[in-house]
């Protein structure tokens, strides 16, 4: 599944394919995703040009010129963008929409359906926005913010990093590795979260995040520019799915569920 890393070197793919580009047509092949395409405000997308692509959480986010409407794509599970010229365009399984540019096609394609497209009026009242957290890269995700939330909640520390509605973007791997470079164990409750590891934690996402973004935009071309083949980079992780902890070479890491998930920690650098 693409975490936010991938989503933003995918989002920094596109943009530089379709900004500024005129959209000729559209054409939804199959409607049936998360949610249905909406296939005639697809439409009204036909003859506009697109001014900007953004991401908010995992979102890649559309907006047009002279043109209220915005188009949000989510890749779900499998979902994948690639481009192809016009003239070399093959229909695949599981391609569900189509948009024509001048000389090539934007292709969305998913096969496990997890993955949605939307057009909205109102990008921040929209449903799947409108609740999610601070971006973790930006200034608004700092310890403060992390710490006074933290000493209202009592779910487990794991949970609280993954919870969209804190902080948008941290998935399984990431909170797990970040959890290791702060030494903190995962199922520690919330609440006893101290300032100076809350600092710590934070500064461990941002700098997970950022270094997964720039490994991120060398491997991931393939994924964008051909068809079918998965090109989400793997990183050099240091606990999840590792057999011994990178510092205490002889302590086998731990595996426990949080929330149905698995968790890895070491017991002897993340202590409860
Ligand atoms: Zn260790």
């Amino acid at each position: 599944m693409p975490e936010l890393p991938e989503v933003e070197t995918i989002m920094t793919l596109v943009k530089c394919r379709v900004e500024n580009k005129k959209i000729k047509k559209t054409k939804v092949i199959n409607p049936k995703l998360r949610w249905p395409i909406e296939t005639r405000k697809v439409k009204h997308l036909e003859g506009k040009t697109i001014k900007s692509v953004s991401r908010r959480g995992k979102y890649l986010i559309f907006k047009f010129k002279s043109q209220k409407e915005i188009l949000i794509i989510h890749l779900g599970m499998t979902g994948i963008i690639s481009f192809k010229k016009i003239e070399d365009y093959e229909k695949h399984k599981h391609d569900h929409l189509l948009i024509y540019f001048n000389d090539f096609v934007f292709i969305f394609n998913d096969v496990r359906k997890f993955g949605s497209i939307h057009i909205s009026n109102d990008l921040n009242n929209m449903f799947l926005i409108k609740n999610l957290g601070v971006e973790p890269l930006s200034f608004d995700f700092n310890t403060e913010y992390l710490y006074q939330l933290s000493k209202k909640r009592s779910c487990t520390i794991k949970e609280f990093i993954m919870n969209q509605k804190i902080v948008v973007g941290v998935g399984n791997i990431y909170a797990a590795e970040a959890l290791f470079l702060s030494k903190i164990h995962p199922a520690m409750r919330t609440n006893k979260l101290t300032l100076i590891k809350c600092k710590k934690l934070v500064s461990s996402i941002k700098n997970i995040l950022s270094k997964a973004i720039k490994m991120g935009g060398t491997t991931i071309k393939d994924y964008v520019n051909a068809e079918g083949k998965p090109g989400y980079f793997t990183q050099e992780l240091l606990i999840y799915q590792k057999d011994k902890c990178p510092i205490h070479k002889n302590n086998k890491v731990t595996n426990i569920k949080i929330s149905g998930r698995a968790s890895y920690f070491c017991d002897k650098c993340q202590i409860k």
